[in-house]
């Protein structure tokens, strides 16, 4: 496999800051696409959007039935500039880094990592047998935090915030004065709505735009019906949503300051320029200081060729 990131998703060019003001909601499809062997609704980016404040990447992973046989494999590959936030609603995975990390998360559990100037990691289910399903997140960092030094958090019990019918889990940010413990370098807010049937208004912020991506079940905002495989996009200049279902549903709600650094994206970086990207592919490929190894037994992935060069060249 190649990585999260082709030119299907996104076109490697360098993206203009794309915040709109849509009338209530803008529905976006999202594309199926497989990562380490198990199937992914990709949501973000998308070609007339690639970012929702911060918020550049969404992959809903899953459901999928792991076994013996089928597993979560994702082999030790870097990243730049970005923030990855792992969230589970069923399964489990083990997470090993480059700082050094092993760490086994569980649904209701946060795993954030900061990649900075560079970070590598692997994801591996390790056996868990049953449904697997959650979500793969990234963050882009602004500038004056991309070429940082790589970080990772775990957290546990995160903030719940109760409306009439749904509760909200605070992953990033803040709702209704419940803070989250991670680490966010630009204003956003990320929650898991864990919701029945009924109406709740959500607060939102007027400079925030957002994405709501249902995970399970249906939701209705402003008139329209949201299913998994959908984004709906909130713009900016509201200061609640309502947000109706018929029966249980589970779905994130994606939100930030529209994000003004003009990004590159390309394979699992997050950059500014082709030159950037070029520079971190090189230094992967040659395995140098600025990516160092993984304890896992999965093998290092290898960089896809630059989608702007010819094999030769790159
Ligand atoms: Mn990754």
């Amino acid at each position: 496999m190649s990585g999260p990131l082709t030119t299907v998703d996104v076109p490697a060019i360098q993206a203009e800051p794309d915040a709109a003001s849509p009338p209530c909601v803008e529905l976006f499809e999202s594309r199926a696409a497989t990562v380490g062997g198990i199937p992914v609704r990709r949501a973000l980016p998308k070609r007339r959007r690639r970012t929702v404040g911060a918020w550049c990447f969404v992959d809903h992973i899953g459901p999928v039935a792991l076994t013996g046989d089928r597993q979560v494999e994702v082999g030790p590959h870097p990243h730049i500039g970005l923030q990855t936030v792992t969230w589970l609603l069923r399964g489990e995975q083990v997470h090993r880094d480059s700082l050094g990390t092993e760490q086994l998360i569980r649904p209701g559990q946060l795993n954030l990592m900061t990649a900075g100037n560079g970070v590598v990691h692997a994801e591996e289910s390790e056996g868990y047998r049953g449904e697997a399903t959650g979500v793969q997140l990234w963050v882009a960092q602004p500038d004056h935090t991309r070429h940082g030094a790589a970080a990772f958090e775990h957290h546990e019990g995160l903030p719940e915030v109760a409306l009439p019918t749904m509760t909200a889990t605070v992953l990033l940010g803040a709702l209704e004065g419940q803070v989250s413990p991670g680490r966010t370098d630009t204003p956003l807010v990320g929650l898991d709505l864990d919701g029945r049937a009924g109406t709740s208004l959500l607060p939102l912020r007027p400079d925030f735009e957002y994405a709501l991506i249902v995970l399970e079940g249906e939701t209705e905002v402003c008139d329209r019906v949201l299913s998994p495989g959908e984004m709906g996009y909130i713009g900016l200049g509201r200061d609640g949503l309502a947000v109706s279902a018929l029966g249980p549903f589970r779905a994130i709600l994606l939100g930030g300051e529209p994000f003004r650094e003009p990004i590159f994206m390309w394979w699992n970086f997050v950059a500014r320029t082709r030159e950037e990207i070029e520079v971190a592919r090189r230094e992967w490929s040659a395995a140098g200081d600025r990516f160092q190894g993984v304890a896992s037994p999965l093998p290092r992935m290898k960089a896809p060729v630059l989608p702007w060069r010819t094999a030769a060249a790159s």
